[in-house]
């Protein structure tokens, strides 16, 4: 699973400011029972003293070490049960003033070694929900929200029923999502508009985002005019395209929306072979939505980029009528 850097530097900083805002929030309301109650403020700064008393005793070499230590820790104790007294009387949580670590795995540095702790992939795949959310513009597509009733139950001539078909695919979609790892093959969505191919594709991205893989879902539009930035230097931040590309050759999921809809020009034809192909290589999978049948690959697109299409990815044909128009005629 390959962390999305942009994601990662995102979530670090939540983290610091959080800590930040916690620490604040711990020294105010501690300023103000310090005010109300002094003899807690003393207890403090008593007990720091025989925290470095005792560190002194400690390297001192002195020969009663032992006993001298045992003495602070004693006194220590008995301060400590006196400020919980105060402040329990106070109302107030010790915890609340004292700024205590959030995590106590990490003391909310976020790294355990060079490894991010639970508490920093928490926010991290916080930061990637709420990515995909923007670029899905929030919509309401899921698995559990899917209507296999849109599609015709009669059986044509190849004697299966689109319903039939796209329950098929449906359930294909699904178990992809449920079992998505590295190995999971590509996909290459085709068939004509309005027969769901973004509904599924959406629902797929949402489940595997959910486990923690970094999914990137945009429009084929889009991502070569990202290539396109990247190559001419242009658009108003020249390292946040460079970025995006990155993100585009290496996350985890890619999903390719309207691949076809594109306007072909060799610039495009060469950013969508180095995409698949950098993508293979990388061992990122990556699903495609197409307009364009298995065949129509062929006439559009260079015989490199068409074998590897057809050599590396799955198709799912989807079928049936456009189902935003039958909506409308259900109404
Ligand atoms: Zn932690």
């Amino acid at each position: 699973m390959s962390l999305d850097g942009k994601l990662l530097r995102q979530a670090i900083e939540r983290l610091n400011e959080e800590k930040l805002a916690r620490a604040a929030k711990a020294a105010k309301l501690r300023a103000m029972v310090y005010e109300k109650h002094p003899r807690v403020r003393e207890i403090d700064a008593e007990l720091r003293s025989i925290m470095l008393d005792a560190i002194g005793t400690a390297v001192s070499g002195s020969l009663d070490v032992e006993r001298e230590i045992d003495l602070a820790r004693k006194r220590s104790l008995k301060l400590q049960a006196e400020r919980s007294e105060i402040l329990a009387a106070a109302g107030c949580r010790e915890s609340d003033i004292d700024d205590e670590p959030n995590c106590k795995k990490c003391g909310d540095s976020g790294f355990l070694g060079a490894k991010p702790c639970g508490c920093l992939m928490d926010i991290y795949r916080d930061e990637q929900r709420k990515e995909l959310s923007a670029c899905l513009k929030l919509g309401q597509e899921t698995f559990n929200t899917f209507c296999l009733e849109y599609y015709d139950n009669v059986k044509d001539q190849t004697g299966v029923s689109p319903r039939e078909t796209m329950s098929l695919i449906f359930e294909k979609c699904k178990k992809y999502a449920r079992e998505f790892r590295k190995d999971s093959p590509n996909l290459f969505l085709s068939g004509g508009t309005g027969l769901g191919k973004t509904f599924l594709s959406t629902s797929i991205a949402k489940v595997v985002s959910e486990k923690g893989f970094s999914v990137v879902y945009d429009t084929a539009v889009n991502i070569f005019a990202a290539f396109e930035e990247e190559k001419f230097g242009r658009g108003s931040d020249a390292s946040e395209t460079r970025e995006k590309v990155h993100r585009l050759l290496n996350c985890d999921l890619l999903i390719v929306d309207d691949l076809g809809t594109e306007m072909l020009t060799s610039m495009v034809s060469s950013a969508l072979y180095t995409l698949i192909n950098t993508r293979l290589i990388n061992g990122k999978k990556t699903i495609i939505n197409s307009n364009l049948s298995w065949d129509e690959l062929d006439k559009r697109y260079t015989p490199q980029v068409a074998s590897r299409l057809k050599g590396e990815y799955v198709v799912l044909n989807f079928c049936g009528r456009d189902i935003r128009l039958k909506k409308r005629e259900l109404i």
